[in-house]
């Protein structure tokens, strides 16, 4: 399916918070056994519970099936809020994206924790339909294997310079400036840095922070996700 020219954003941060709740539960689990093995059933019970209500929120919100993919020819995404549909447009068929939109959830009694999910809405030209991208409630998504980041805001304004584009070339040009850094070579780059060196910048451009070197002057150092030199200490 991915081809030479594309771009595909996926949510990285809910993948990786799910693996590592489940290594932590494990691990607990374990550490139960150990200390207090009469208590086992119950606290098996309970954690396994957990991790089913987790692994489905996995493949509803997380896993590969949800990116959204970005062609030469089109854009492939999910529609709807729960276990929507897979949906291709070519590019001459996207009309209207709205830029982002918030639909908040509040959870305790006294809305003390507020989720908020970034979502993105696609209408089709010609007709009265629109596609809803439940985008993010995580602050945005990556492109898969590199750096860049994209919050709802931003992916709408990807998506619609991809749309209004006139040639494969001026596409192929977008893809290539939105990438950010393949994530080996940051990988490598930040295993460079010693760590009393290290420093998070935020991005104004991209609204991520990332890791930098403070041997290096600010003003000189550009974003791993966008490139630019919008970067301000935390
Ligand atoms: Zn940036």
């Amino acid at each position: 399916m991915y081809e030479k020219y594309s771009l595909s954003l996926e949510r990285r941060l809910g993948g990786q918070l799910t693996f590592v709740t489940t290594v932590i539960s494990i691990i607990g689990l374990f550490i139960c056994y150990i200390s207090n093995p009469e208590s086992i059933t119950q606290v098996t019970i309970f954690i396994g519970f957990g991790l089913i209500i987790l692994w489905g929120n996995y493949f509803n919100d997380f896993s590969e099936k949800n990116n959204i993919f970005l062609t030469l020819k089109g854009i492939f995404f999910r529609d709807g809020m729960y276990l929507g549909k897979k949906i291709y447009l070519d590019w001459d068929d996207v009309g209207k994206i709205n830029p982002s939109i918030d639909r908040s959830t509040t959870l305790g009694s006294n809305n003390s924790f507020k989720i908020k999910t970034g979502i993105i809405i696609i209408q089709k030209k010609g007709e009265d339909k629109k596609y809803t991208i439940k985008y993010s409630h995580l602050g945005g998504r990556y492109v898969v294997n590199h750096t860049g980041f994209f919050n709802a805001a931003r992916a709408s304004d990807l998506i619609k310079s991809l749309r209004d584009a006139t040639s494969s070339e001026e596409r192929k040009k977008i893809f290539g400036e939105s990438t950010g850094t393949p994530i080996e070579r940051y990988k490598h780059r930040q295993q460079s840095i010693p760590f009393e060196f290290r420093v998070m910048y935020h991005c104004k451009n991209c609204d991520i922070l990332m890791c930098y070197d403070k041997r290096v002057d600010i003003s000189e150092i550009v974003c791993h996700s966008c490139h630019h030199n919008d970067l301000v200490k935390s």
